[in-house]
């Protein structure tokens, strides 16, 4: 792998991805191949946070929909990124990777809490910080999770790695003509709309200067390509 432009980079992964072919849940073989891709990037020197969203257990919005309180489904979907986190934490230091669990909701039997001092540590002692439970807080998503400590901890990218390889002009699963972007404003992001990242999220990247790379993860080999500086994905930065 040739080396990394970035020094520290918050990679969040979509829920979805941990749950390889199968429709619900978490497919330690998939988990196991993604925690591979991201020993491999910090073998690099690359500092690495994660945020790991819980799309493939529980989602509050739809739970909401269907009737329960929405901030009630919303904690259960933060309950299902410290189960998603805790898997791949397992998984990483089954491949030798230290790592740490930092859960915005204190669960102290399983892991600590957020504390931006202590991950400072661990990241300078070579340790992977996985950041769980989102904000801490309902109505937002681990996408804004993840835009705040990627904010908090200085990193120079956003990373999402989900299934989709880049942020288009309308939804290429229901349009064939579909176009991607090759780099967008965050500013056009907002105006139009488009399915990146919530709002609060890209906001909050913008207002920080952070840029957001919006890969697929589910190819074999892409995290390493993306931080080459190569691969398909779409970059979202402030704007000429
Ligand atoms: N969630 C929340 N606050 C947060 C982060 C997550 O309430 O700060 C809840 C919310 O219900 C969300 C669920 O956790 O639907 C799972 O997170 P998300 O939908 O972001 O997962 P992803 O789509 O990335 O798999």
């Amino acid at each position: 792998m040739s080396s990394p432009k970035y020094k520290r980079i918050l990679l969040k992964l979509s829920g979805e991805v941990l749950m390889g072919s199968q429709q619900f849940g978490i497919d330690p073989q998939f988990v196991s191949e993604l925690a591979g891709e991201v020993k491999a990037a910090r073998e690099t020197g690359l500092e690495i946070c994660l945020v790991i969203g819980g799309g493939n257990i529980f989602r509050g919005m739809a739970a909401s929909a269907k009737g329960m309180d929405r901030a009630q489904a919303d904690y259960m979907g933060m309950l299902a990124t410290v189960m998603n986190a805790l898997a791949m934490q397992d998984a990483l230091e089954q491949l030798g990777v230290p790592t740490r669990v930092q859960s915005a909701i204190e669960m102290d039997k399983v892991c600590e809490p957020v504390i931006r001092r202590r991950a400072e540590r661990h990241l300078d002692k070579g340790r992977v910080v996985i950041f769980a439970a989102g904000v801490g807080a309902p109505y937002f998503t681990t996408d804004s999770g993840a835009a705040l400590r990627a904010a908090e901890m200085r990193c120079d990218a956003l990373l999402k790695g989900t299934s989709v390889d880049g942020v288009y002009d309308s939804d290429p699963k229901s349009n064939p003509d579909a176009k991607r972007f090759e780099s967008v404003d965050y500013d056009t992001v907002l105006a139009d709309n488009l399915k990146v990242m919530d709002a609060s999220a890209v906001a909050l990247c913008r207002d920080n200067d952070i840029p957001i790379v919006v890969f697929s993860v589910r190819e074999k080999g892409n995290l390493a390509r993306i931080l080459a500086g190569e691969g398909t994905r779409t970059i979202v930065t402030k704007g000429a």
